[in-house]
Formats: C-alpha cells, sequence, structure tokens
C-alpha cells in the first residue's frame, strides 16, 4: 500500500492501516505484534542527554521497555527493526498547524482565494494530503488550531485517521476559531457582498460563550481565539497591533472551555491584545511576537504556554519601502528577540510552526533551525516538539517520550540532530501507534 508515491518515499504500512484499506473498512486488530526498534542513539524528548545503542520492545501500539540493546532476550516471535545506524527519536509534535490552508502565496490568489473560489471537497482533499505530509515528515501529532472557514472539516479528518481510512498524524483540532466583527478575513470586500470569514465571530461575552459551546459540543479538543487581527508600523517605527475581544468576552470563552477540561489557544502578536490574552486566562500564546518583560514575568506566574511560529514570518515579504512590507520586517526582528528573552526567563515554550501559512512541500522542522538561532539548544528544541509539547497537551506519559507505558510514536534520521538541528528535516522512518509509515534506508555516519 503505497500513500507516498511521487516523492521517492515508500510507505511501508503494516497491520491496522494496510487490513483496513484492504477491506474497505476498519478492522478489528489482528493477534499483538511484538517487535524491537534498535536504537544506534536514542534522544527520549525527556532525558537531556542522548543514550547509545537502546531497544525499545514494542508490544501493539504501545512501547512496554527501553533497554540496552541486545540485554535482554528477544520474546520469541519478535521481529527486530535494526536502526542501529540512526538516531531514534519519539515522533515530532506540531502544536501550530492549519491543514485545510494551503500556504498564503500571494501569485496563487493568497489567502481569499482558498474560501472564495476553493470548493470545501477540494480543501479537504488537500488536507488530507497535509495531514500525510506532516506524518511523512516525522510529525505524529499536530494540534491543528482552526479550519480556516472550512466549518468542522478538521473533526472529520481526525475520524479518518483515527479509524484507518487515511494516514495522518494524532490531531487535537480547535475547528473554527473564535474573533470579533472587524477581527478577522476576509475583508476589504464591497459592504453590500457578504463574503465567507475564516473564523466564528462573536460580540459579547453571551455570544462567546455560545461560540465555545457550538465548537466543543461538535468535536473541539481546543478553542482557538484571535486576539489581535490587523498590525502595522506606526510613526514611531512600533509594531501595533489591533486588539479584538475583550477581557470579558476572552473569560467567558475561557470558563466555558476550562469547564469541558478543554484549553484555550489565543493567537496573539503583542499590545493590549496580548494583554487581554494573558488577564482573561489563555492557556496558549500563539505566536507572541513581541513580549513586555512584565508580560513574560506574568506568563511565568501563570504558567501560560508560548507558542513561538518563526519561521513563517520569513515568507513573502512585500517590499520594503511599503506599509505591509516594513510591518513585515518588523515581524521577523521582534520575534526572536522575544523567544529569547521568554527561554531565558523559564516560560514553557512548545513547538509550533504555522504550517498551512506556508506550504506543506515546505520543510516542518525548519522551525529547529530559527529556535536554536534564537538561543535553544538542538536538546531543548527537541524536547520543546516532544515531552514539552505533550505536556501542552496533556498527554504527558503518552505522547513526546520513549519510554514503557507512551505510545509508539517513533522517528530516526541518519544526521545528528545534537550537532546540527537540521538532520531533523530528513526523517527516514516513521512509525505511528507501532505501525511503520515511513522506511526509508538509513545511511551509516557513525
Ligand atoms: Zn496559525
Amino acid at each position: 500500500m503505497r500513500y507516498a508515491a511521487g516523492l521517492g518515499v515508500f510507505a511501508l504500512c503494516v497491520s491496522r492501516l494496510c487490513v483496513s484499506q484492504e477491506a474497505g473498512a476498519p478492522a478489528a486488530a489482528s493477534a499483538v505484534h511484538v517487535f524491537v526498534v534498535r536504537a544506534g542513539t536514542l534522544i527520549d524528548g525527556r532525558s537531556d542527554r542522548p543514550q547509545q545503542n537502546q531497544d525499545i520492545l514494542i508490544r501493539g501500539e504501545r512501547i512496554v521497555a527501553v533497554y540496552p540493546a541486545g540485554t535482554r532476550p528477544l520474546p520469541a516471535g519478535t521481529e527486530l527493526l535494526d536502526l542501529g545506524a540512526a538516531t531514534v527519536l519519539p515522533g515530532l509534535i506540531d502544536c501550530h498547524t492549519h491543514i485545510f490552508l494551503q500556504g498564503e502565496v500571494p501569485a496563487a490568489g493568497g489567502y481569499d482565494v482558498q474560501l472564495l473560489k476553493y470548493p470545501l471537497s477540494y480543501r479537504t482533499a488537500r488536507a488530507v494530503v497535509a495531514a500525510r505530509r506532516a506524518l511523512e515528515q516525522g510529525f505524529t501529532t499536530i494540534r491543528d488550531v482552526e479550519t480556516e472557514g472550512a466549518g468542522y472539516g478538521d473533526v472529520g479528518i481526525k475520524q479518518a485517521i483515527n479509524e484507518g481510512y487515511i494516514p495522518g498524524p494524532r490531531m487535537f483540532v480547535a475547528t473554527r476559531a473564535i474573533s470579533t466583527t472587524g477581527g478577522y478575513n476576509l475583508e476589504g470586500y464591497a459592504p453590500e457582498i457578504v463574503v465567507p470569514k475564516g473564523a466564528q465571530l462573536i460580540d459579547g461575552p453571551v455570544e462567546a460563550r455560545k461560540a465555545a459551546r457550538e465548537q466543543l459540543e461538535h468535536g473541539a479538543d481546543w478553542i482557538k481565539v484571535y486576539m489581535t487581527h490587523r498590525s502595522w508600523v506606526d510613526e514611531k517605527g512600533e509594531l501595533v497591533s489591533q486588539p479584538t475581544l475583550t477581557v470579558e468576552e476572552l473569560r467567558a470563552i475561557v470558563d466555558e472551555t476550562h469547564g469541558w477540561h478543554r484549553k484555550v489557544a489565543c493567537h496573539a502578536y503583542n499590545g493590549p491584545g496580548l494583554q487581554r490574552a494573558l488577564d482573561g486566562g489563555c492557556d496558549s500564546i500563539e505566536h507572541g511576537l513581541e513580549l513586555t518583560d512584565a508580560q513574560i514575568q506574568q506568563m511565568v506566574r501563570q504558567g501560560t504556554w508560548y507558542v513561538p511560529t518563526l519561521s513563517v514570518y520569513y515568507y513573502d515579504h512585500d517590499p520594503p519601502d511599503t506599509p505591509s512590507g516594513k510591518r513585515d520586517r518588523k515581524r521577523v526582528a521582534l520575534h526572536g528577540v522575544s523567544f529569547g528573552k521568554a527561554l531565558r526567563a523559564g516560560v514553557r515554550i512548545a513547538f509550533g510552526t504555522d504550517v498551512g501559512g506556508f506550504v506543506w512541500s515546505d520543510p516542518i522542522a525548519q522551525e529547529f533551525a530559527r529556535m536554536v538561532e534564537f538561543g535553544m539548544t538542538p536538546m531543548q528544541a527537541i524536547q520543546a516538539a516532544t515531552s514539552r509539547a505533550a505536556e501542552l497537551l496533556g498527554a504527558s506519559g503518552d505522547l513526546g517520550v520513549v519510554a514503557p507505558g507512551a505510545h509508539a510514536d517513533l522517528i530516526a534520521v541518519s544526521g545528528k540532530p545534537l550537532d546540527d538541528v537540521k538532520a531533523l528535516e530528513s526523517v527516514a522512518f516513521v512509525m505511528k501507534g507501532g505501525s511503520v509509515f515511513r522506511s526509508t534506508p538509513v545511511a551509516a555516519t557513525r
């Protein structure tokens, strides 16, 4: 069964996925598969140091033991997957994706064309491909933070993945997202024309709570809120962003969502909108381009997560002498500085990219190099995309770690990511829940 034709990749899918494809419907799991993945180097997602020559014993979908290679007899019938030339890591987690967005390339019509001219069936078909792209690149879990006008499409994609109809990562979905009137695209059309919006727009705490209830009822694992919208550079050369929801509106959403034991992710660039996000009790600040020292301290105090998205702001800059071109450059200039300050202050940071804002054919893992550029060690960046991200998702011990009891989500690279984190842009082996999705020959580099 091949899912990755055209990329020079062969997808070796074993167990459940293949069975379900052949039968046309998910089949019950057959006899529990027991096997050992032998890691030349193991970065387990939690420890600060890698370990050499480790065996990872997997039963079905879970890891049952990790121990020095060859120190225990293999149980009868155990299959050995020898990745002795490779570095093995937990499956990666991207906490900020948009599978229903296909880049915002101006020449291809940017954002608007996707809502105005693409049939929903076409958007869904491409979302299926995007989900597969995430998995191919070693991202076995994503938090997909809204569908940009494609309604509850993410809920269906997640279901199809979980039931084995299509390949893709584990998904935490946010469905429609919430902003205010004047607080989200599409805009700039004649007021007489009703255009679709990329988020559910509310005004007032009552509507805010109702929108959260609707989204939670229909399957949102997270609620995504836009706390800032337009941004520009003012006469003093400062980045300004327009705040959207009031603290009261956000509090209604947070209160409702926490009642469901779910969390709220807030898009916020800087300024009053970001402050309202913190005062309103947001669980994660998305982007956070410009954080003041006081805001950083508030994040530490409240335990607020920071999901920076450094790479995406390097794309598609307008000419430098235009207002939008100045804004594009200012965003880049501020973001790395805020990241470094937050890191040094001990803010909890999880890996996010905003992929979908850039095309899915580009490496999602390019973000690692940016995180290192702005102050993280490669190990810190890896942990941000594994055990730390799992903590944000409320899945510690289940995801983002190679340890007994965790899902058997593993990747392998032939390079040495602790020497050059760009090695993570070339993932050679991907396993999700004990099923090998991708396996390309791993060159010996040791
Ligand atoms: Zn986003």
